[in-house]
């Protein structure tokens, strides 16, 4: 080839130039191929933070899910995951014919300890029980929380009903302790309502309201305690509404009176005492003793009202027996730990005083065990505000409560009554005689005095005062009088020194 040719010229330059394009279209290819690495290495990216984000909003999800089904405090079953998994059990035992029992709970004295000892106290309490609940059951079971401080339990697989009491009766036992929660030690308790399908209703509204009636009555027979729903409830039931109305008109009308029973003291003594009991005259049901509507007043926390009338109404007896000249006479008033644990609690006795014109050296208050358990600052700083004001405390039912006695020590206690439960058999029981003979002694080493309650016999007496008992209470000195009849007794034993020929070595 010469290159003189014109065409090969041509022909060169036409190669030139498709060299150039070649080397063009090469440039571009490999701008391509970087520009696609590049995309390709923007979508991994992309693609990873997709899923991240969708990792992330899975999770939210399942928070939203666990949060919307479960209680924040305690991590139960809410009241909807409750309900769902309540209807789930009952559709599937409707199929397999088989049983549900339904458990229903509640605290006593929540409110009260929330006030106390404040809110994480009580929530601390609501995990305790939550806990309480999850240790009783099985991974089957579903405990929930129905709000505040309601609780359920549903069982299922069940054989016989019956079953569902070893879980009730479990949980009644591991409340009844006295608990310390955040170092402070307190006492609470649950009743328990129990319905079951498919025998009390087919349904979960109706085993639900049956379960409530039966925990309304469980409430009603006394704390810790179980029961079962029957038909027979629904008449309780609305027989213990009634019951409850009556008692607000009760306070109303102040349908309450007060008995009065003397103690009786070994030595001679410049005072004497009378301890007031309560009784309510009920328009239809004539006299009622108190152990018929104290528990469902504190209960209600109408004994608050009804404590404050009981206060006042003593508080203006005794100031009565001194304008008719016996003199030294206190009254001894029983105080509920519901009335102690509310704040104005001082301010109450400080009314009842002023108003009745009595000094606070006359008021003697009986408090129980379980009151004193539930130490907290509040009942410390009350104690201590009304003994400075002159009030005395003595500890009523001694022996029956707990048997923790560093309260005994540390609080301002002027008297101990040891519980008739001991006194019963003390003739014929020489342990109890010499639990008794314990407790007093207990009772001196502390610089308190001693009280017997219940003496009903006269060699009962013989046996307390030899063993060094400083007083005793019970039908053998008299039972709890009118104010009218105490009076007239009054006049005839004379203010202090009434003798019963108890002829008993002092
Ligand atoms: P308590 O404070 O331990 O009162 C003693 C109870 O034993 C009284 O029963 C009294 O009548 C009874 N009793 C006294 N001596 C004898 C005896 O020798 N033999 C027998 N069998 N019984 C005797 P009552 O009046 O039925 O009171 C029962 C409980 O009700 C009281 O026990 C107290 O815990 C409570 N209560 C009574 N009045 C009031 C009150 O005003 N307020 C509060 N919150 N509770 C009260
Ligand atoms: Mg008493
Ligand atoms: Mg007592």
């Amino acid at each position: 080839m010469s290159l003189d040719d014109p065409k090969d010229i041509v022909f060169i330059e036409q190669l030139q130039s498709r060299i150039a394009e070649l080397e063009d279209f090469q440039q571009r290819l490999e701008n391509n191929a970087a520009n696609t690495v590049e995309m390709a290495e923007e979508l991994a990216g992309a693609r990873d933070k997709a899923e991240a984000a969708l990792r992330e909003s899975e999770k939210y999800q399942r928070e939203i899910e666990t949060l919307a089904r479960h209680d924040h405090l305690t991590g139960l079953a809410n009241r909807r995951e409750f309900r769902r998994a309540f209807d789930d059990a009952i559709t599937l035992a409707a199929r397999q014919g088989a049983l549900v029992a339904l458990l229903l709970f509640d605290l006593d004295k929540f409110k009260i300890i929330n006030d106390t000892y404040g809110h994480p106290v009580g929530d601390e309490l609501l995990k305790f029980f939550a806990e309480t609940l999850n240790d009783a059951t099985r991974e089957t079971d579903t405990v929930a929380r129905l709000g505040g401080d309601e609780f359920a339990i549903v069982l299922t697989g069940l054989h016989a009903a019956e079953q569902s009491t070893i879980v009730a009766q479990r949980v009644i036992a591991a409340l009844s302790q006295p608990l310390v929660l955040e170092k402070c030690m307190l006492t609470s308790g649950t009743s328990v309502g129990i319905s079951v399908y498919p025998k009390d209703g087919q349904d979960p509204e109706v085993l639900l309201s049956n379960g409530d009636k039966a925990l309304y009555v469980a409430k009603s027979n006394g704390r810790g305690t179980y029961q079962f729903f029957d038909n027979s409830l629904n008449e309780k039931a609305k027989q213990a509404h009634i019951f409850e109305s009556d008692l607000r008109m009760a306070i109303v009308r102040n349908e309450f009176v007060l008995d009065f029973q003397p103690q009786h003291f070994a030595g001679p003594t410049a005072r004497g005492c009378a301890e007031a009991l309560v009784r309510w005259r009920h328009p239809v049901r004539g006299l009622l003793a108190p152990d018929k509507f104290i528990g469902t007043a504190e209960d209600n926390r109408l004994i608050i009202d009804i404590g404050r009338l009981i206060l006042a109404g003593a508080c203006r007896e005794c100031r009565k027996w001194h304008d008719l000249g016996h003199d030294s006479l206190c009254v001894a008033v029983n105080i509920s730990s519901v009335q102690f644990g509310e704040p104005d609690f001082v301010e109450v006795i400080e009314k009842a005083l002023t108003d009745s014109g009595l000094e606070a050296k006359y008021l003697e208050l009986e408090i129980t065990e379980s009151c004193l358990m539930d130490q907290s600052d509040s009942v410390n700083e009350k104690l201590h505000q009304l003994r400075s004001m002159g009030v005395k405390f003595a500890v009523d039912d001694f022996g029956t409560g707990y048997s923790s006695l560093a309260y005994l020590k540390q609080l301002p206690i002027d008297k101990i009554k040891i519980d008739k439960l001991f006194i019963d058999q003390i003739l014929s029981d020489t342990d109890d005689l010499a639990i008794v003979d314990a407790i007093i002694k207990l009772g001196h080493t502390l610089g308190l005095e001693v009280i017997a309650e219940g003496v009903e016999q006269k060699e009962q007496a013989m046996a307390l005062y030899k063993n060094g008992c400083d007083a005793i209470q019970g039908y053998l000195i008299s039972k709890p009088m009118a104010p009218d009849t105490f009076l007239d007794w009054l006049s005839v034993q004379g203010q202090t020194e009434y003798d019963h020929g108890l002829s008993v070595p002092v």
